[in-house]
């Protein structure tokens, strides 16, 4: 007992250090410079995926540094993932404990007593949440996006040479899917058409789930996504009518239920900086339904029974149980957490799906006249800028590998620039304008209502610490010495 209450003491004040730990001292590991370069590998590895593809081929590391760096990365990411998972069992045990004593002495506390201990309850399972969400999602997606960028130092340059080639010869006109001036009269996929009822069945789950956030009520800034997305659609391989659908949510995120229903949540408007990168993104998510990801990766499963999945963990939040996936966290933050909820098989999100939904979607959002960039960017912004906890949803139905980077990159290079591609528009600006207040109510009406998890014991402090800030490099959390 002694023990871990000195444990914990130390924990608390490791976790004030590593807030204000710089980035350079990230996992111990000093490269030495090459002559080449005027910074180190690592500070590289900070940069934007494009900006990568700009520089990698001017870098000239040494195979021995790259493969120091992959594994420092491999013992770090363990250290920090392993550490996470202790905090995560040592909450766990709290809670335990806490609920003992509660159910012992409940008969003669206080109505003070009894509303420290709920809230003491509250507070454990919204940190053991946050650990876990921590050591299962955070922190291995920081480390994927890591080790993609090392991957395009170390092996974009020749690609990018072999790209130019093809290019040059002409052989990149053999690759699949390059008939591009035939986009809206060639057959990705057949029968999109059966795929609507799916969708449709999926909706009506969500919202008698009571996972489906409310609309964004605003007429002008619905028409304008709806705008935007109709003119992709109208530019791209779709065949189905396009229902598009801004949410009231602050997860940053977007997806594409089956037979085009596209929805669209609120922080992901106020996370994208110009009209390409929300083409970017509304391309992509349309181009599952193009290519019936979600039909071919279901198979046997049902709605019913992927819903069923969600609605339990659903349930497991509202009892206050720990949910499997960080939820409590999420909910506390005012994410609904949809893309925390929703079943992969359903979005049609697999690894080969995603590479296939990146080159069309880069297609349509060139063929629809947009800087066909807009999804990386995007996607740099997300890794890079918001933090990886922030963009847990954003990176679990779109999962960070180096070869959706560079095979994106590739396609683009294949289209060709467009001189006039289409950027910012004056409509964004205005949408973002009238996006602001929007925001700032529902941020205040999270306050004032609180989230599933807290609304169980009202009125209770939070807890003094958590152990990630928003916005935090996830290198931070993990260069802090370990608690003994
Ligand atoms: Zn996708």
């Amino acid at each position: 007992m002694q023990d871990n209450l000195a444990r914990r003491a130390v924990s608390l004040c490791l976790c004030e250090v590593l807030i204000l730990m710089p980035i350079s001292t990230s996992f111990g590991q000093s490269t030495s410079p090459s002559p080449v370069q005027t910074e180190s590998l690592r500070s590289y590895l900070q940069k934007s995926y494009l900006e990568l593809f700009e520089l990698a081929p001017t870098l000239h590391f040494s195979v021995n540094e790259i493969q120091k760096q992959r594994e420092s990365f491999g013992k770090g990411e363990d250290a920090c993932v392993n550490r996470f998972k202790d905090h995560v069992k040592r909450y766990q045990k709290q809670i335990d404990s806490a609920r003992a004593d509660l159910k012992k002495n409940t008969a003669k506390m206080t109505a003070e007593q009894r509303k420290t201990a709920h809230c003491n309850i509250q507070n454990l399972v919204l940190l053991n949440s946050e650990a876990e969400i921590l050591a299962k999602q955070a922190i291995p997606t920081a480390y994927d996006n890591l080790n993609a960028k090392l991957d395009v130092i170390e092996k974009w340059p020749p690609l990018y040479k072999q790209t130019q080639q093809e290019i040059a010869s002409n052989t990149h006109l053999k690759r699949r899917w390059s008939d591009v001036n035939d986009i809206g009269f060639r057959e990705i996929e057949a029968k999109q058409q059966d795929d609507i009822k799916r969708g449709q069945q999926a909706i009506e789950e969500l919202k008698r789930s009571h996972l489906m956030p409310p609309e964004v009520e605003d007429k002008e800034i619905q028409d304008y996504v709806n705008t935007v997305a109709q003119r992709i659609a109208s530019k791209s391989d779709l065949k189905v009518p396009l229902h598009v659908v801004v949410l009231q949510s602050k997860e940053i995120n977007a997806f594409a239920l089956p037979g085009g229903y596209l929805f669209i949540e609120r922080g992901l408007l106020e996370a994208a900086d110009d009209e390409s990168e929300l083409a970017g993104v509304l391309a992509h998510e349309m181009s599952h339904d193009v290519a019936r990801h979600s039909y071919k990766l279901m198979k046997r499963a049902t709605i019913a029974g992927i819903f069923y999945q969600a609605a339990q963990v659903a349930a497991i939040v509202l009892t206050g149980g720990v949910a499997g996936i960080g939820l409590a966290y999420a909910l506390q933050y005012g994410f609904y957490g949809l893309g925390m909820v929703l079943d992969l098989k359903l979005l049609g999100v697999s690894r080969d799906y995603e590479l296939e939904a990146d080159k069309l979607g880069v297609q349509y959002a060139w063929n629809a006249g947009y800087d066909p960039t807009g999804f990386t960017r995007f996607f740099d912004k997300i890794a890079t800028k918001e933090g990886y906890v922030n963009g847990v949803s954003w990176f679990r139905t779109h999962p960070a590998f180096y070869q959706r980077m560079v095979e994106t990159q590739r396609e683009i290079l294949f289209l060709g620039h467009k001189p006039d591609a289409i950027m910012q528009t004056s409509a964004f600006e205005e949408m973002k304008q009238k996006l602001a207040p929007i925001t700032a109510t529902a941020e205040k009406e999270e306050v004032k209502k609180p989230s599933l998890l807290m609304t169980r014991e009202e009125g209770c402090e939070a807890p003094k610490k958590l152990e990630y800030k928003p916005g935090q490099p996830i290198e931070e959390l993990c260069a802090m010495p370990k608690a003994k």
